[in-house]
């Protein structure tokens, strides 16, 4: 059986070290980090999402505030936000809560966000600092990942990492991180032919797809070790039977409760051939969070020291 990497374990201790660096701030008579979060519309995700990063922000000392316009809110309205947190010398990170109701342009609002002040990193200055390996606000789930890929030792140098996936969040910088630390580094997404046969090639394989159980068993090269970003909810009692099949305790909360959380991996298959897996949930998610708030201190660090 393979070892499974606790994502929550890591993620406490992340938390604890930004807590203390906050606590020693504020000991020396400076004022702690601050990080504006923006919420438009009730979209149900979006605001567990939300409480998760407030509440993160309660346990480490970090001062939060939020914005919760409602889903008409003008895209002129947003930006003259965004300016206004830019400008107040008192907020150090803002964010952008994703995914913004249909009518919002949310590449011109992510884009309106100060460099400095970026904590999800997808700024186009971030993006560019990271595509040449220089100190930038990097986005926090990739982050979180290669934090954990560290924590856990792996050995990145020369091994073949196959990153599923080619998002702005997630699979595009995951990919240039990986190739940093001299992975070498196939991406792989919907169009691409023999999709089992390119993850099988993987020593490391990173899903980040958002379809649930898509990786099978069959598509993991004994002893690798995957990393599982998705997070999808399911309902469906048809799916639920196909996907869980080696999976009897998922399978049986949809029947029971009507859903459940998987990732994109098929984890009980995953166990049984890799060396090292992430859980859904208790992976992936916990420690993003936890590299929200090492970002949100970065953020404060460099612009009022
Ligand atoms: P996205 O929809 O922006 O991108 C999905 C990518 O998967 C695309 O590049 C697409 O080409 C690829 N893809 C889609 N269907 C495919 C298929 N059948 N075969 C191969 N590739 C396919 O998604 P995202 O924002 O990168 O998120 C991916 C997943 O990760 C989602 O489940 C999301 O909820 C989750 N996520 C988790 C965290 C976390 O903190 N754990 C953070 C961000 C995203």
């Amino acid at each position: 059986m393979a070892q499974v990497l606790d994502g929550k374990a890591h993620a406490e201790c992340m938390v604890a070290e930004v807590q203390a660096a906050v606590a020693a701030r504020t000991a020396a008579g400076r004022r702690p980090p601050c990080l504006a979060v923006i919420l438009v519309g009730e979209d149900p995700a979006s605001q567990v999402y939300v409480r998760g990063k407030v509440k993160a922000c309660a346990q480490t000392g970090i001062r939060s505030l939020e914005f919760r316009p409602s889903a008409e809110l003008p895209q002129a309205e947003l930006e003259a936000l965004v300016d206004r947190l830019n400008e107040d010398p008192e907020v150090d990170g803002i964010l952008v809560q994703l995914p913004l109701p249909g009518h919002l342009d949310a590449k011109a609002a992510l884009h309106r966000i100060s460099p400095a002040k970026d904590v999800d990193g997808f700024h186009p200055v971030n993006q560019g600092l990271l595509l040449e390996g220089l100190p930038a606000l990097r986005p926090c789930t990739p982050s979180a990942c290669m934090h954990m890929l560290a924590a856990h030792g792996v050995e990145l140098k020369g091994r073949h990492a196959v990153m599923l996936g080619r998002s702005e969040i997630v699979g595009k910088p995951m990919a240039l991180m990986l190739l940093e630390q001299h992975a070498t580094v196939t991406i792989a997404h919907s169009r691409t032919r023999d999709l089992p046969a390119v993850c099988a090639q993987a020593d490391l394989l990173v899903a980040a797809v958002g379809r649930p159980g898509l990786v099978e068993g069959s598509w993991i090269k004994p002893g690798a070790v995957v990393v599982d970003v998705g997070i999808n909810r399911v309902e469906d009692p048809v799916l639920a039977r196909r996907i869980f099949q080696a999976d009897p305790a998922k399978l049986k909360a949809v029947e029971e409760r009507g859903w459940v959380l998987c990732g994109d991996v098929r984890f009980a298959e995953a166990m049984a051939v890799a060396s090292a897996v992430t859980p859904v949930p208790g992976g992936v998610g916990p420690l993003t969070i936890a590299g929200l708030m090492k970002n949100t201190l970065q953020a404060c660090e460099s612009q009022v020291g």
